[in-house]
């Protein structure tokens, strides 16, 4: 791969080993698994949209992808049902909330995103199916072409989150009063919390935001996982919802379409380039991965990948 693999590699290592002393923030304590992650680990993965990798340190970590699923069933919703089936039910507005917020349109009950806890279970209910099962395999499915290979349940983390998932319950059951989940209230909160309990790597993460940035084809095994034109939308959505109530300064200062979650994920796109993705248990107070945010930030201003930036 020559000199240019060399410099992508030293660099992923060099922000690495400036970030990986960095011990502050907290692991994600509401849902009981998570606590248990280690704090120490810390890894890094860019996948280029011409199908190389590159990865620095814990790479065999795994984790599960929780709020890092949400673009991926967003973009199973749209290829199912295209924009008019979608849009109805789900605003792509950023909400300035936290990721758990009750940010529904008043009147409607529409979720203002599909980015939020609400917002995505609405995602969730609409992937058609017989019932859960399907709709489950469906999504399963769907992730796993994202990332290239078959994913897993963690069913530990699964059965976690739904012992302690009465506020996403909660949330449900606000848009079904309203009318506005297209699903039974416990059949979707269970989806959601089993697409949020599929376990991946940093590697597999940073190919499924590649597969985004190549307009919705895997760079690696070369299957068109989703059209082009909704990578292109949930690209979009993305940058602007994708870190919670941290989008607007995440798009000012890394300039990427990104996605978090509460495991310490964090996946971006460079729409044409590559996927990056980190991975890093102790998060911020807006429920950020610290080492993820602070390695992107670093890889963005590196490679001169902010979306504004005038080459
Ligand atoms: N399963 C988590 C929840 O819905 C995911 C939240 C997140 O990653 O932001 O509470």
């Amino acid at each position: 791969m020559g000199s240019g693999a060399d410099v992508i590699t030293d660099t992923l290592e060099t922000i690495h080993d400036a970030l990986v002393r960095n011990r502050s923030g907290e692991v994600a304590s509401y849902i009981p698994k998570l606590a248990q992650a280690d704090p120490e680990e810390f890894a890094i993965a860019l996948a280029s949209v011409g199908g190389h990798s590159y990865q620095s340190g814990d790479v065999d970590a795994t984790f599960t992808l929780q709020s890092a699923s949400k673009p991926f069933v967003y973009a199973l919703a749209l290829t199912e049902l295209g924009w008019s089936g979608v849009s109805p039910w789900l605003r792509t507005e950023p909400s300035g909330e936290r990721f758990d917020g009750i940010s529904l349109e008043p009147g409607t009950g529409r979720p203002m995103n599909p980015m939020i806890n609400a917002g995505a279970m609405v995602a969730t209910a609409l992937i058609p199916g017989a019932g859960p099962e399907e709709k489950f395999a469906k999504i399963l499915n769907t992730l796993s072409r994202f990332a290239g290979r078959p994913l897993e349940v963690d069913e530990e983390v699964f059965a976690s989150e739904v012992a302690t998932g009465d506020r996403n319950r909660a949330l449900g059951y606000l848009m079904h009063a309203a009318g506005a989940l297209p699903g039974e209230v416990n059949e979707t909160a269970d989806l959601y919390f089993r697409q949020c309990s599929v376990k991946a790597t940093v590697g597999d993460v940073a190919l499924m935001a590649a597969t985004l940035a190549g307009g919705g084809t895997n760079p690696v095994t070369g299957e068109q996982v989703v059209p082009p034109r909704v990578a292109t939308k949930v690209l979009a959505v993305m940058a602007t919802c994708g870190m919670y109530n941290a989008s607007g300064d995440w798009l000012v200062r890394v300039g990427l379409p990104a996605k978090s979650g509460v495991s310490g994920i964090v996946l971006a796109a460079s729409p044409g380039r590559s996927g990056i993705a980190a991975f890093s248990p102790n998060l911020d107070s807006t429920g950020n991965t610290v080492r993820g945010i602070a390695a992107l930030r670093m890889i963005s201003e590196r490679f001169r990948l902010h979306l504004m930036h005038n080459p």
